[in-house]
């Protein structure tokens, strides 16, 4: 049996560690925090959406040195957005395949909504929709009333001009879903390796020797009390090697690192309010159903469970850099497209920030270094993508023909 290891247990890496250990490899995952999806993946919008090229606003702060590589990769076309689009509707059908073959609960909702707030938007959505259609997406568009009879919980005041449908989309509790695929790939006999953070690989003709060391909690907290049974905390303090006939990075921005090599990746804010759902008899259509995007004011209001969370606030930066967070913008967004919907005694803030590529692509496939592959799931897509990239990596990885050709998402486009 041959032994992979995966390095961070985001989305990326609980999806990729269950797809390796289900077509038999022998996987051990190493995460420097105290549990799965504690970085990126634990607040995520919940949308899970197929890709629909140039649908983001361009406005998003960002350096200008971004926009620069923006700017190129946009000219530099080729299929990487046709793969992408293909690649997240395989996506969203593993997702829905695990949730059922598996027994996942993680509180899903099916239906996505896309505002188009007034005519400039109409117009941009209609000259896009036979593109996006072409593409293989099943998207709509529909009128403001038709939109409000889908989500009756909408501000009748807030202006909207229609809207756009996206059939295949929905929402699920991304962290809820990480946490019970880990105890499916452990049932695999996948091992998870948590305060372990991963210092160095190195590559010889043999396999890939992986150096890691004990990183105490004080580093990276657990949040909240989910320590959960099988977490393993390594004994000895010192570095320690491993040997792989494989290693997968999920790590996001730190990939650079432990690849040896510069990845042009930015960072990539978000922050994010989650309150509880107002339940009230008399007003059974409080808050949202499922998915609702604003693109204009650059937030999404998601519903999971009887909960409601609002994101937005993107900005880029370099790696490194840091930006406050504007929670009352949140907090007016929801106020503007559902009011009074959530209740503000158990309020959870916080902010979060992600890998992005300039082109807003993931990194998905082989890397330049033998035995060495990436799962970067770079951008605002992470959740959506999370299982069809997980299952075409294990294929690639196991030798077999992938369920999808995921060539022009490699490194070498970055180059
Ligand atoms: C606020 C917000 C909202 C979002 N909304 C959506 C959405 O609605 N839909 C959607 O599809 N996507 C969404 N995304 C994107 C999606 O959540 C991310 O793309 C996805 O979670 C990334 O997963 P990941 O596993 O790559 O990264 P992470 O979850 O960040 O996992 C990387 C892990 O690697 C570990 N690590 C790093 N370096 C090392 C090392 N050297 N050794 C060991 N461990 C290491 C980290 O501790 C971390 O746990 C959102 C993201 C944010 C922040």
């Amino acid at each position: 049996m041959r032994s992979v290891a995966v390095v961070g247990a985001g989305l990326a890496g609980v999806t990729t560690a269950y797809e390796l250990a289900a077509l038999g490899f022998k996987v051990q995952v190493f995460e420097r925090g105290g549990s799965v999806a504690e970085q990126a993946s634990f607040a995520s919008s919940a949308l899970l959406s197929p890709y629909l090229p140039d649908l983001t606003d361009a406005s998003i702060p960002a350096p200008l040195g971004f926009r620069l590589r923006r700017w190129r990769a946009g000219r530099k076309g080729g299929d990487a957005a046709s793969q992408l689009a293909a690649l997240s509707l395989l996506s969203l059908a593993r997702t829905a395949e695990l949730r059922r073959e598996l027994g996942l609960d993680d509180e899903p909702s099916q239906g996505l909504l896309i505002a188009l707030t007034d005519a400039k938007r109409f117009a941009a959505a209609e000259a896009r929709l036979e593109g996006w259609k072409t593409l293989g997406v099943q998207v709509e568009l529909i009128e403001a009333g038709e939109a409000r009879l889908r989500e009756p919980g909408l501000n009748a005041e807030a202006p909207l001009c229609a809207a756009l449908a996206l059939s295949h989309g929905g929402t699920g509790n991304a962290r809820l879903f990480a946490q019970q695929l880990r105890q499916q790939a452990q049932r695999r006999g996948a091992s998870f390796r948590f305060h372990s953070t991963v210092r160095a690989i190195a590559v010889d003709g043999a396999g890939l020797t992986l150096r890691y060391e004990y990183t105490p909690p004080m580093e990276a907290p657990t949040r909240g009390s989910e320590r959960e049974a099988g977490d393993t905390l390594p004994q000895l303090l010192g570095p320690q090697d491993a040997r792989f006939d494989a290693v997968v990075l999920c790590n996001g921005l730190e990939a650079s690192a432990l690849l040896g090599q510069r990845l042009p990746l930015s960072a990539q804010h978000e922050a994010s309010v989650t309150a509880p759902l107002r339940l009230l008899e008399a007003h059974p259509d409080l808050g949202p159903k499922a998915g609702w995007v604003d693109p204009s004011r650059g937030l999404a209001v998601t519903r999971t469970g009887q909960r409601v969370r609002v994101t937005g606030g993107l900005a880029v930066t370099d790696a490194r850099a840091r930006v406050s967070p504007d929670f009352e913008a949140l907090h007016r967004g929801l106020q503007h497209w559902f009011p009074g919907s959530v209740l503000h005694s158990q309020v959870q803030q916080g902010q979060s920030r992600r890998a992005l590529s300039a082109d807003g692509l993931p990194l998905l496939g082989a890397s330049s270094r033998a035995g060495l592959w990436l799962n970067l799931s770079t951008g605002g897509q992470g959740w959506g993508l999370a299982c069809g990239s997980a299952q075409v990596l294990a294929q690639l990885i196991a030798g077999q023909a992938p369920a999808q050709d995921i060539g022009a998402l490699g490194q070498q486009r970055l180059a």
